[in-house]
């Protein structure tokens, strides 16, 4: 299979090539890096059958040759990345996601969206089934990435629809690993930076706030089975596991073996109180289940992150 992967040069995207290269697979990685860097891809530069190309995906996506696969991670995805670049990110959500439905549509390949539990907004509904609509504000501050990634999905499901592409729809949950930024500003990044350099580890709100957490090993698992199946989706991956950020925090102080203090401080406009996936579908349709510890996962991202500081000191903002 040749791969497409927009936005492989990302976070959980160079995961993706790097699991596509191991089961022999070739990747074509197209990226404009205003999130990431080459940092997170070097180590499959010199594998003749990756090939990497900067370049932004709104502004068109031909590609020569055969593709069998279009995964379309391209999209800022945290908090600090979307609010700094909002129209950037309504442009990759909607004129992106064209240019990668259309390749998909031209060269008859599978297409797989990853949208996300951001489309459910502020929930009223816990936890929350493929089903529900979502409680989104369409003019609050978080709507360029929630309402960006549901146009992607309207679009993604008119093209299944109009034009006949094998076109699916993924909505992920907080997934966390080696290779995130320690900047980007998503809750642990932060407090393993902070952790880490024995800063005040900063608790928004009161600290009850919920999150689940899915290891991107068993993230990228479930985007595999995704393009596999026959299902168009939008189906969770996420791991139901809840945990509040209070816990978190203390979580990953201990495991750091971290001398600093836990601190509160005011809670972002819009920030959603809960956020629990139902995977009930992906365990029916594509046998997926997250089966990493938190726990384990989190020591791989402190390992990780220690191994950059000495390095670049985190010097990675792009
Ligand atoms: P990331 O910021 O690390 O990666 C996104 C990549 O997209 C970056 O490399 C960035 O440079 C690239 N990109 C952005 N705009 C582009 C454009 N116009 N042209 C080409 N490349 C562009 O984020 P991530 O955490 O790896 O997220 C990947 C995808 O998964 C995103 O679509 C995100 O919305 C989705 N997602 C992630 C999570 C999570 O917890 N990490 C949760 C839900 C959904």
């Amino acid at each position: 299979m040749r791969a497409v992967v927009t936005g492989g040069a990302g976070f959980i995207g160079s995961h993706l090539c790097e699991r596509l290269l191991a089961t022999d697979h070739s990747v074509l990685c197209v990226d404009n890096l205003v999130t990431s860097s080459e940092d997170t891809i070097a180590h499959l530069m010199d594998d003749p059958r990756f090939r990497f190309e900067c370049r932004d995906v709104t502004a068109g996506l031909s590609v020569s040759g055969p593709v069998d696969a279009v995964f379309h991670l391209a999209s800022p995805a945290s908090p600090a990345d979307y609010l700094r670049l909002p129209l950037e990110t309504l442009r990759v959500g909607s004129a992106g996601t064209w240019h990668a439905l259309d390749l998909a549509a031209d060269k008859g390949a599978r297409f797989l969206l990853t949208s996300t539990s951001e489309s459910y907004g502020d929930p009223q509904v816990h936890p929350q089934p493929e089903s529900y609509w979502g409680h989104v504000n369409p003019v609050g501050p978080r709507a360029v990435y929630d309402e960006a990634k549901r146009f992607g999905e309207a679009l993604t499901t008119a093209y299944r629809r109009e034009r006949g592409v094998d076109a699916k729809i993924v909505r992920i949950f907080n997934t966390f690993g080696p290779r995130m930024r320690p900047d980007d500003g998503r809750a642990i990044p932060t407090f393993i930076r902070q952790a880490l350099r024995g800063e005040p580890i900063t608790v928004t709100g009161d600290g009850s706030q919920t999150r689940s957490l899915c290891y991107v090993d068993d993230l990228v698992d479930g985007l595999m089975r995704m393009i596999g199946s026959s299902h168009g989706g939008p189906v969770n991956l996420g791991n139901p596991h809840e945990i509040t950020m209070l816990e978190l925090a203390q979580w990953i102080s201990k495991l750091s073996e971290s001398p600093s203090e836990i601190v509160l401080v005011p809670r972002p406009q819009d920030d959603p109180g809960k956020r629990r996936p139902a995977i009930a579908l992906a365990r029916e349709l594509l046998d997926w289940n997250p089966t990493t510890p938190v726990e384990h996962g989190l020591r791989e991202t402190i390992k990780d992150f220690r191994r950059r500081i000495d390095f670049d000191d985190f010097g990675t903002t792009p």
